[in-house]
């Protein structure tokens, strides 16, 4: 089941089109170039899950690549019909995706409700270390580089997963020259410190050219609450090795606790794990 709601100036609610159909022009610079933007949430019962974080997320990509995309009531608007026509109780992937279009016309715009991959959640990751080829500055230097705008450019993400799972692995944590621990391709990197019985939750620094997580920001919010201490890197790899817990979370595989690093193993911890995933499900 897939869902499609084509934003469009005539239908202030969007309007629905055939997944089954074709509807983007093969002269679209999203596909031609991968000129464009996404967001990717879970709806839960039929809400969109941190939608406004998403939409915020959305407006700086946005703004990153010059791209004039529709607001955010009018993204709401497509995204309450693209739901109502899903009618699923149950768990949804949202898609939202802005390209900069045809040439000469003005961006293409569409959400897409889908099913959440099966066998996506539970598995214990065994990740590599990859190389991103930048240092953890190039984000102030380089704004061009769009680094920490959520592009339709993924295929680099993509091919280091493959990379990953060719040697053996299930996904990836992206280094930089410098040698600071970054992202995964689709996740923010989160490890716990538990020391003198303070918990510290720790994630790399968000100006080091990596995606703000909006998980990671909801996650960080909760535990504030919950009286965790928290951090924002700079991070190494030896202090992935010497945490009492590394995990990759985003918004749909939510918390993934990760095993082994480059084949050696990390500390796992089931009670950190469980009360980060209860302090993420808790999350609207
Ligand atoms: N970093 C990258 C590169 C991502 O692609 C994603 C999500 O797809 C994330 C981090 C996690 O973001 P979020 O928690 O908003 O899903």
């Amino acid at each position: 089941m897939t869902v499609l709601v084509f934003l469009d100036p005539a239908r202030p609610d969007g309007r629905i089109a055939d997944a089954a159909q074709p509807q983007l022009m093969v002269t679209d610079t999203g596909i031609t170039r991968g000129d464009g933007i996404f967001e990717t949430m879970l709806a839960v019962n039929g809400a969109p899950r941190k939608l406004q974080a998403h939409l915020a997320r959305l407006a700086t990509s946005a703004d990153a690549l010059e791209l004039k995309v529709p607001s955010s009531d009018v993204w709401e608007r497509a995204i309450t019909t693209a739901l109502a026509a899903a009618d699923d109780d149950g768990e949804l992937v949202v898609k939202l995706v802005a390209t900069r279009g045809e040439p000469e016309a003005g961006a293409t715009a569409w959400v897409q409700v889908s099913a959440v991959p099966v066998g996506l959640r539970g598995q214990r990751l065994s990740v590599l270390l990859l190389d991103r080829g930048y240092d953890s500055t190039v984000a102030q230097r380089a704004p061009w580089l769009l680094m920490g705008a959520k592009t339709l450019s993924y295929a680099v993400n993509m091919a280091a997963v493959r990379y990953a799972r060719s040697h053996g692995a299930d996904d990836v944590i992206f280094t930089s020259s410098d040698g600071k621990v970054l992202e995964g391709p689709t996740s923010t990197v989160l490890i716990a410190q538990v020391i003198d019985g303070v918990k510290h939750l720790i994630t790399p620094q968000l100006e080091s050219g990596i995606l703000p997580g909006t998980s990671q920001g909801a996650l960080f919010a909760a535990a504030r609450e919950a009286g965790w201490d928290l951090g924002y890197g700079p991070l190494v790899p030896e202090d992935l090795f010497e945490s009492d817990g590394v995990w990759l979370i985003s918004s749909v595989r939510l918390l993934a606790e990760v095993e082994s690093i480059d084949g050696k193993p990390v500390t796992l911890s089931p009670e950190l794990t469980a009360e980060l995933s209860g302090l993420i499900a808790s999350v609207s």
